[in-house]
């Protein structure tokens, strides 16, 4: 090697050394989970950021868990802030539309349009796109596969849900997510139910002590393989 090459690559090597760490607003690094090993579940909270988003990212950072947020762009735009933090902390988030409309009852263009808008409106929150749907009501077909499948992102339902909106009980919520709970499970949430929040610490406690590792949808559906419009877990009845 020519000496001016070699002091080149010295020069080189000493700026890639200086170089200070980049800023992103993007998770920081941790080692990945391999759910192959350890027993995963997947929290998922819809329709937010709910007005109690803070205290629920709080009680996540508290317990060493991860979440994945199913955002609507309507309270993105209202509650950035919190999907700044959900970035920050390590949370996934997800697209669930931008005014909750049933994707299956309006036309394939407003689809579109409520994807495209939720997407821009996190983008602007956060510096960064969902790469997961959840269709408002888990409500889809073949035309939302396909235009999942335009913005590259597969189709997440759930395996259980918490039954919150309805039960709105602190002690229901608990009982029936331990309930539903299971190895690789995703369990449906709404952080703007109060009681779901409230009961947050003991449910995330109890998993933990089951030996359970509270994780990111994608952490999950890493072994699948999803391709953008695949819907995951298929529902019966559903033919590709
Ligand atoms: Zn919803």
């Amino acid at each position: 090697m020519s000496r001016q090459i070699s002091s080149l690559l010295a020069i080189a090597a000493v700026c890639v050394t200086l170089a200070p760490a980049p800023a992103y607003a993007q998770a920081p690094k941790t080692a990945p989970v391999d759910c192959t090993q350890v027993k995963c579940i997947a929290l998922t909270f819809d329709d937010g950021p709910g007005k109690y988003a803070g205290v629920l990212l709080d009680t996540l950072k508290k317990h060493n868990a991860k979440a994945t947020f199913f955002l609507e762009g309507q309270y993105v735009k209202s509650r950035p802030k919190y999907v700044k933090r959900m970035v920050a902390e390590g949370h996934e988030l997800g697209n669930h539309s931008y005014k909750h409309p049933d994707f299956t009852k309006i036309e394939p263009w407003d689809v579109r349009a409520e994807i495209k808008k939720t997407q821009d409106e996190v983008k602007k929150a956060a510096g960064v796109e969902p790469k997961l749907l959840r269709p408002p009501y888990g409500m889809a077909d073949l035309t939302v596969s396909d235009i999942a499948s335009e913005f590259g992102m597969p189709i997440i339902l759930w395996t259980g849900g918490s039954e919150d909106w309805k039960s709105k009980n602190v002690e229901s919520i608990k009982k029936k997510t331990l309930e539903v709970a299971k190895q690789d499970g995703i369990i449906l949430m709404h952080d703007w139910v109060k009681q779901t929040v409230d009961a947050m610490p003991s449910i995330i406690k109890t998993l933990q002590s089951k030996g359970y590792t509270l994780v990111t949808v994608s952490d999950i559906v890493k072994k699948e393989n999803l391709e953008p419009g695949d819907i995951f877990p298929v529902p019966a009845g559903w033919e590709n």
